[in-house]
């Protein structure tokens, strides 16, 4: 579903992504940790286009990313993008936000956008937010409006940058509980966390990026149970 291959990008004098190679077949969930500033919201956004890259590829669903002859529009509504700031409309309802892309993009008719936006908000249950604002949300709701607005594109894979870093404590479990879910429906997804829980449990693959490159990778048991890699070793002792 997605292929990374040999991926540089450079901001200026600092490369930032130094070589990233990596392959998600459909249906994993593979989980990126790593410390701030390591590269992992770069190569998040690297996977759906929101940056140019310095070199390398990036193959999403068959669909070469880079290649100017690729539709960008077509393509960024196969990699869904869930952020830390949920970037939802202020001033449009709950199912309005949700319906906003299938309408504008997918160029769905109002009344089946609707029904689709209900069952999705229902689904991270939402059902009776609907004609909220996002301002009488609560952080864990607004996420939860955020996933189901990501999930209305119908997209192949689902992009996490931190999405429980900007709540309260006890409204991560809310989020982290449909990311689940989505898990378990055979959801591709690439998530940047620092739920250690989260990415034990549900995760096929770990990975570690430090310093612009992947320094190890595993199934969950294996990487956090047995890390080879120093910085890793650090780094769990640091956020455990
Ligand atoms: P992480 O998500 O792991 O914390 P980022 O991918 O956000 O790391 O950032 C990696 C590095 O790239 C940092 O040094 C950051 O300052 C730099 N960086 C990120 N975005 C930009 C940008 N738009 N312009 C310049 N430097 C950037
Ligand atoms: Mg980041």
């Amino acid at each position: 579903m997605i292929e990374i291959r040999n991926l540089h990008k450079r901001f200026g004098q600092n490369e930032v992504l130094r070589g990233i190679d990596l392959t998600v077949c459909p249906g994993e969930v593979v989980v990126i940790i790593g410390p701030s500033g390591s590269g992992k919201s770069t190569a998040l956004r690297c996977i759906n286009r929101l940056e140019e890259i310095t070199s390398g590829k990036v193959i999403v669903d068959g669909h070469d990313l880079y290649d100017p002859a690729t539709d960008i529009n077509y393509v960024r509504t196969e990699a869904g993008m869930v952020f830390q700031q949920f970037n939802l409309f202020p001033h449009m309802s709950v199912l309005d936000n949700v319906t906003l892309g299938p309408i504008r993009v997918r160029r769905t008719p109002r009344a089946e956008a609707d029904r689709l936006g209900l069952a999705l908000l229902a689904k991270v249950g939402l059902a009776d937010k609907a004609t909220a604002y996002p301002d009488q949300l609560s952080g864990g709701q607004k996420q939860r409006v955020a996933i189901a607005r990501s999930l209305a594109m119908q997209p192949k894979v689902l992009l996490f940058d931190e999405p429980t870093s900007a709540l309260d404590p006890e409204l991560v479990g809310e989020v982290l509980e449909v990311m689940r879910a989505l898990a378990l429906e055979g959801m591709t997804m690439v998530i940047v966390t620092h739920e250690m829980g989260f990415a034990r449990e549900v995760a096929d693959r770990v990975i570690f990026i430090d310093q612009g490159r992947i320094q190890e990778e595993g199934p969950p048991d294996e990487f956090f149970g047995a890390p080879k890699n120093p910085r890793l070793r650090e780094f769990l002792g640091r956020v455990r």
